[in-house]
């Protein structure tokens, strides 16, 4: 309390913690002014407050800073004058909070989320820069955010698919359009195991119903859900699909190349013995090719073998197979196909050389093939024996007299 004299304001009771405050015993606060306990400026603060009151009369409420016994604090003030009778002020209360610890934590508040919402911001830049497609989703599997190279990779807008299943959403499909199941699901498999699935190719459903191949990575988030990030791989999959055509594939003609063709024929063998499928092989051999060489020049006889690939892809079904096994040597594989069958066949691309094979710069160039046919057995130690039994018929289509088809004995051993 302040007491209103001729000569200024003078300190009357203060108590136990305002003394403590400021390092001052009663007796020297009792009696003196503010300039005799406070270093000029702090004094002058402090009065000029006092006199703000008093004029106004009326309580004032002031935040400040002062040094104290325990060095520089911030306070909330409030000073009130007191009337007499006559309704004039001779004292004034003041009352101190110490508030240091207060602004001190509010500070602290305010710069931690200052600081969050820069990290925050700084997530979101990064989120959305970032070539690759990612997405949040929540215990549940429903998706909780969506980055703009998700948008742009499956269509979708965040607003669209925000609290929605993923799985249902994006992953529900596989490429043949059967169902993904959940328990197969890798980002699911995440969640549940809580471990890190990492750089899985997989199929993601665009909004316009297209399936896109990408290779995904989910991280578990313990408590919140999970992370997926993901690439789309559909030009890096359409190049491998490429390298895979050119490493199975003859330059040529275009046909299947020894590789390619001798993996299906394991393939059809394994379906004969566990499934009792029927399936043909057929050995082709073009007829005197080497003279075809010798007397118009090697790149005519490309072309020859290029016009026969020609008539055999036009003679067979998209389940057949028709592959270059030597250098004008073909074999062709007829799934679902007996013996008689493939007969048939044989003949038909037979006469059909013997009529077409042409180079048109020389037109009364004409080929001939001899074929041998043959059928996978099941019984056979492996489908290559077929494939040997054919060979052997071709050679005996070749000592007849060529220009034909020769069945194989079901029963003969290669020659
Ligand atoms: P046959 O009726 O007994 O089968 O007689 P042929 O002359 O066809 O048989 P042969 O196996 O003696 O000759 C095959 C020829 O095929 C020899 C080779 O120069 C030729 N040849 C192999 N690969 C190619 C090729 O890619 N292009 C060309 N133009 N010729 C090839
Ligand atoms: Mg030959
Ligand atoms: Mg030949």
């Amino acid at each position: 309390m302040a007491e209103v004299t001729p000569e200024g304001f003078r300190f009357r009771t203060g108590n136990a913690k305002l003394y403590e405050l400021f390092g001052l015993s009663p007796e020297r606060w009792i009696g003196a002014s503010p300039r005799e306990l406070f270093p000029p400026q702090t004094a002058e603060h402090i009065e000029k407050n006092l006199r703000r009151s008093l004029e106004e009369g009326r309580t004032l409420r002031t935040e400040t800073a002062m040094a104290t016994a325990h060095g520089w604090r911030e306070f909330s003030a409030s000073i009130t004058p007191l009337f007499d009778e006559n309704g004039r002020a001779r004292y004034l209360v003041g009352l101190v909070m110490d508030v240091t610890e207060y602004k001190r934590a509010i500070r602290r508040a305010q710069e931690a989320s200052r600081i969050a919402a820069e990290r925050a911001q700084t997530l979101k830049t990064l989120l959305d820069a970032v070539g690759e497609g990612i997405f949040g989703i929540d215990t549940d599997g429903a998706i909780v955010f969506w980055n703009p190279a998700a948008e742009r990779i499956l269509g979708y807008r965040a607003s669209e698919v925000l609290g929605l299943d993923a799985h249902q959403t994006i992953h529900g499909q596989h490429p043949d359009g059967t169902p993904h199941p959940r328990q197969e699901c890798p980002v699911l498999r995440s969640l549940l195991e809580n471990r890190l699935i990492e750089r899985v190719e997989s199929y993601f459903c665009h909004l316009d119903g297209h399936l896109i191949p990408v290779l995904l990575t989910a991280t578990p988030v313990p408590g919140s859900g999970a992370v997926v990030v993901f690439t789309d791989i559909t030009q890096l999959k359409s190049l491998q699909e490429e390298l895979q055509h050119q490493a199975e594939t003859d330059p040529l003609t275009g046909l299947a190349n020894r590789r390619r063709f001798f993996t299906a024929l394991l393939l059809a063998g394994e379906r004969v013995a566990r499934k009792g499928d029927r399936c043909a092989v057929l050995m082709l051999d073009l007829d005197h090719f080497k003279a075809v060489n010798d007397r118009y020049g090697h790149a005519v006889g490309d072309t020859v073998l290029r016009s026969f690939a020609e008539i055999l892809r036009d003679s067979l079904r998209s389940s057949d197979l028709a592959g270059r096994v030597g250098g004008e040597e073909f074999a062709v594989l007829l799934p679902h196909t007996d013996l008689a069958g493939a007969l048939l066949l044989a003949e038909r691309i037979r006469h059909a050389v013997a009529s077409y094979c042409r180079v048109p710069q020389h037109p009364e160039l004409r080929m001939t093939v001899s074929i041998g046919a043959s059928e996978l057995l099941p019984e056979d130690p492996s489908p290559e024996v077929a494939l040997a039994r054919a060979d052997a018929a071709l050679y005996r289509a070749k000592q007849a007299g060529r220009n034909r088809v020769v069945a194989a004995c079901a029963t003969s051993q290669p020659d």
